[in-house]
């Protein structure tokens, strides 16, 4: 298929890019990787009268550290976020998702900000930003706003974006010392789409007690899930296989996923619980890695 017949506009700065989408609100579309958005154009499922492309627009794809939070601009590639020893150091969750989003080809053009924005409830990067906490910075003319993961992600593809507003960074807080990380998901081949992925990170004292620790999870729901009550069971106990496998079972009983074509309801609430055990054994023998982080 063909897309449907569209006005192809190319701003210069930000602050033009925030013009044409005050004027233009619902008839516009904005363009950044192109890699969800152009099979959408094909199959004619978006229709916009006008795509604002955001690639000439300068400083929107740095990854700096701001705040004691690693900011990333929307238009940062996902394989420069992958390849950034910055991003590598200050949030290896972010690091290990990032080759387990599509292929590398998608992800030489996909970015950060797209990924987020476009808000597949199967993606890893709104996994990572929801266990993480972290920010979602909107620009538009009438000002900033910046929202919660669970303020963002409202619906399957669906965020609390405006029309007129533009994803302009996300920012995570640094991990912290004594931290350790992991995602794992499971797909049908590589490159696919997760059925199931899993965002953890534990926090041990010096005794080996657990004193934070987050979870969130994809393909269970229309946005990522935060399990935070089943998190919050490992917090004042030390990571044994038992705490392990307690959490594990309140994520899995705690979920209502979907079944589908790739699978049913049942397999994706198996999975998520033996993954949620596995991220988190994995991000807990990954604490004295992280001892030294500032
Ligand atoms: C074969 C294939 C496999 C894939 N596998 C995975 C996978 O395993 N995991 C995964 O997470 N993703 C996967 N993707 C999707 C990929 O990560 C996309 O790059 C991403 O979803 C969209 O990023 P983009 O920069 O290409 O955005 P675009 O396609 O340009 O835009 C996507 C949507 O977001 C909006 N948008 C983009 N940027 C902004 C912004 N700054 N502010 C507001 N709105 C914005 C657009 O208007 C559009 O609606 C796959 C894609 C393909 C083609």
């Amino acid at each position: 298929m063909k897309p449907p017949r569209f006005d192809y506009l190319v701003p210069r700065s930000l602050d033009e890019a925030l013009g044409l989408l005050a004027q233009h609100g619902e008839e516009a579309k904005v363009l950044a990787g192109g890699q969800s958005l152009v099979p959408l154009l094909n199959f004619r499922l978006v229709r916009p009268a006008h795509v604002v492309d955001l690639n000439e627009i300068p400083g929107l794809d740095t990854i700096r550290v701001d705040d004691g939070r690693l900011a990333i601009g929307a238009m940062t590639r996902q394989r420069q976020a992958e390849t950034s020893a910055l991003v590598r150091e200050r949030c290896p969750l972010l690091a290990e998702a990032m080759p387990q989003v599509g292929h590398v080809q998608i992800r030489n053009r996909g970015t950060v900000g797209g990924s987020l924005a476009h808000a597949d409830p199967a993606g890893e990067l709104p996994a990572v930003v929801a266990a993480l906490d972290g920010e979602l910075v909107l620009r538009s003319r009438r000002g900033e706003r910046r929202l919660a993961p669970h303020e963002f992600f409202v619906g399957y593809l669906t965020t609390a974006a405006a029309p007129d507003e533009l994803l302009v960074e996300a920012r995570v807080p640094v991990t912290p010392p004594r931290t350790g990380t992991a995602f794992m998901e499971v797909s049908r081949r590589h490159g696919d789409f997760a059925l199931v992925g899993v965002a953890a990170t534990v926090t041990l004292d010096a005794g080996g007690v657990c004193t934070a620790c987050a979870i969130a999870l994809t393909g269970v729901g229309p946005t990522p899930v935060v399990a935070r009550d089943a998190a919050r069971a490992l917090v004042g106990v030390k990571p044994t296989d038992d705490a392990l496998m307690d959490v594990g079972r309140r994520v899995a009983g705690a979920l209502m996923p979907d079944s589908d074509l790739h699978a049913s309801a049942d397999y994706r609430k198996h999975l998520a619980g033996v993954l949620t055990r596995r991220a988190l054994a994995r991000a807990a023998g990954r604490v004295d890695a992280g001892k030294e982080r500032q």
